[in-house]
């Protein structure tokens, strides 16, 4: 069957983010070489990722070594380390590795990254807090980001999304955000043009930021 997935990911870096990372891929049926300094981290990972070998990716000859280059894409998730990510994605930049993903832990990390070149810089952390925020402000059970100005949102249904058919509430129009889901007997299930939705159900709404933010936040 086609895929457009990667087949094939090189995790360098295996620690608290990386080792998440590297799982998760695994789990989702990618082939994954895990790659650490640290013999203990290496270790626990044996048998859980494809491969998991111990190599410093700061060494050209480790990553000839390791074929890094066969790989769809690399990921660095170093983070602590500035200097051996830094080092690590300027080495791969040199040999042409195409797909890289990196970890940055702060914005100036970040920039280096990307002034490198590398086209795909993630800031875990400082996403995580962003989205943290949403959720100790009250409103939001979940929030995700998936642009500047689009974002998911899980909440209970405010008062100006019942009493009809939400087809005829015009929360778009009134509201800027579409409702996409409600949880009934425990199963998402898909919203349409006719659905009623009822006081203290549990919605998915999808919108601009700040008009998902104020409709998440009207009282039910
Ligand atoms: P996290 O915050 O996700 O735990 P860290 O930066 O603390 O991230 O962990 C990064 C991991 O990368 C550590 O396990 C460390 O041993 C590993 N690491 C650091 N430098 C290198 C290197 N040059 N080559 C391979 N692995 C490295």
């Amino acid at each position: 069957n086609a895929t457009r997935d990667a087949q094939s990911v090189a995790v360098i870096g295996l620690g608290r983010f990386g080792r998440a990372l590297a799982i998760e891929l695994v789990d989702s049926g990618a082939e994954v070489l895990g790659i650490d300094t640290d013999e203990d981290i290496v270790q626990s990972l044996n048998g859980v990722l494809t491969h998991v070998v111990r190599a410093d990716s700061t060494r050209e000859a480790a990553l000839e070594q390791l074929g890094i280059d066969s790989f769809d894409r690399v990921v660095i998730a170093i983070g602590s380390d500035i200097q051996a990510s830094i080092l690590t994605a300027s080495l791969l930049k040199r040999r042409g590795t195409v797909e890289i993903w990196a970890k940055a832990i702060s914005e100036q990390h970040g920039l280096i990254l990307e002034q490198i070149g590398i086209s795909h810089v993630v800031y875990p952390e400082a996403d995580m807090g962003r989205r943290v925020a949403h959720l100790v402000r009250g409103s939001m059970l979940d929030y995700v980001r998936l642009d500047d100005d689009l974002v998911v949102a899980v909440t209970q249904v405010p008062g100006e999304a019942t009493g009809g058919a939400i087809g005829e509430l015009q929360l778009h129009e009134k509201h800027g955000v579409g409702v996409i889901r409600v949880k009934r007997d425990g199963r998402w299930m898909p919203v349409a043009p006719d659905t009623a939705l009822v006081s203290g159900e549990t919605i998915v709404v999808i919108g601009p930021e700040k008009q998902t933010e104020r409709f998440c936040s009207l009282s039910p």
